[in-house]
């Protein structure tokens, strides 16, 4: 079809969605399939924020709230934020957002024109090239390799920042590698960020509170040398098992946060006023269970890293937080593609081909492990079964 605006036709998409959609249709043809391929918890919405939804819809929260949320929800997200980073954020730089994702949006539609040049992490998740390439910019791949334990050097990063650079795209621990950034990395990059007072970061945080061993969050906001141009993506989705309630955040510099609001009145009007509710009390609530979900997603992680490397020919780091690994997988003349769709189609194992998170993905394979673990002890013998074949 033509005349539609030129960036369309080539925007990118999630294959891990294609993915789900194909494990679906093979489960209502009679299939037992295996979905390693989506990154959501197992876990159900913890009953105390189901109930405080429930009851929020029965006493009438039906209606529109602030574009930018309720206040009570960017107080609560404050207090947490300054609990976990030792931080104070004004709740008027916290937009309330329909899932983190849309922060991504945001953000490219406000950074992203022909001319200028943005920063993503390769492999990553996909929505930021994506969204790069349909704004217009140019989309500067830096390599996260696994050799650095899938953390970035920021030698190679300050390397690639030049005049037209508008952003940089930063996220750990990573999807979908589990990588996370040592400190060490952190302090090189801020020091040689202060030759470039321009360049702003989007600190994607999703997965901050899914960190093993003696990984501690660290967030970028934290370094006041560079506070001001930071944007902080969090939210609800994967700490409290709330992917379907379409509910995180962005903080902005205050420089920049009206034309994030901005946008979010153009698109989204605001979030549902009892999601909102639900996740004030995911802050404030209990916390047991999010605890125990961590537990229990560090016993699979070593599972499948100790299982994964005893299979030939497959190599797997055990990445330092959220609940992907990303074991690198070769089979003669196969592609990670290739490789995932023989697995899906022939032997019901749903996984994400590495290559659909950018060149340097390819030859990998992503297993998410928020699956039980009877199903990833069938997923081993799957891949032990393949790799012998
Ligand atoms: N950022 C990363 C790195 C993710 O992996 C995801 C979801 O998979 C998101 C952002 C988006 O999260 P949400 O579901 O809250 O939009």
């Amino acid at each position: 079809m033509d005349g539609l605006n030129k960036s369309i036709y080539d925007i990118g998409s999630d294959t891990a969605f294609a993915i789900l959609a194909r494990s679906n249709e093979l489960i209502k043809s009679g299939n037992k399939v295996i979905n390693l391929g989506i990154g959501q918890p197992d876990f159900p919405t913890p009953n105390n924020i189901i109930e405080v939804a429930v009851k929020a819809l029965k006493d009438g929260h039906h209606g529109y709230s602030s574009s930018n949320g309720i206040l009570e929800l960017r107080e609560a997200v404050s207090q947490d934020f300054f609990n976990r980073n030792k931080v104070n954020v004004d709740p008027g730089d916290i937009l309330i957002t329909p899932g983190g994702k849309a922060v991504i949006f945001y953000t490219l539609l406000i950074f992203g024109q022909p001319g200028s040049e943005i920063i993503f992490p390769d492999p990553g998740f996909v929505a930021y090239k994506s969204m790069i390439d349909y704004t217009g910019a140019t989309a500067v791949s830096l390599p996260h390799r696994m050799e650095n334990n899938f953390s970035f050097d920021a030698q190679e990063l300050l390397s690639l920042v030049n005049e037209k650079t508008r952003l940089i795209i930063f996220n750990s621990p990573a999807n979908p590698t589990g990588g996370v950034v040592p400190k060490s990395e952190y302090i090189k990059l801020i020091k040689g960020l202060e030759k470039y007072p321009n360049v702003y970061i989007l600190s994607d945080e999703i997965y901050s509170r899914i960190l093993f061993d003696d990984n501690a969050h660290i967030s970028l906001m934290s370094f006041p040398e560079i506070r001001d141009r930071v944007i902080v993506l969090d939210g609800w989705s994967k700490t409290y098992s709330m992917t379907g309630w379409r509910l995180g955040y962005g903080i902005f510099p205050k420089k920049i946060f009206n034309y994030a609001e901005k946008l979010a009145i153009n698109c989204h009007s605001c979030v549902t006023t009892a999601v909102q509710l639900a996740g004030v009390e995911a802050l404030k609530g209990t916390q047991e269970h999010v605890l125990k979900m961590i537990e229990e997603f560090n016993l699979r992680r070593n599972f499948l890293t100790e299982n994964l490397n005893s299979i030939k020919n497959i190599k797997c780091i055990k990445p330092g937080g959220a609940f992907y690994v990303f074991p690198e997988i070769k089979k003669s003349n196969m592609s990670s593609k290739q490789i995932s769709d023989h697995l899906l189609e022939n032997m019901f194992l749903a996984t994400v081909p590495g290559s659909a998170f950018g060149q340097n993905g390819e030859g990998f394979l992503r297993l998410s492990y928020a699956s039980n673990m009877d199903n990833l002890k069938e997923a081993i013998e799957c891949l032990k079964k393949f790799m012998n074949e």
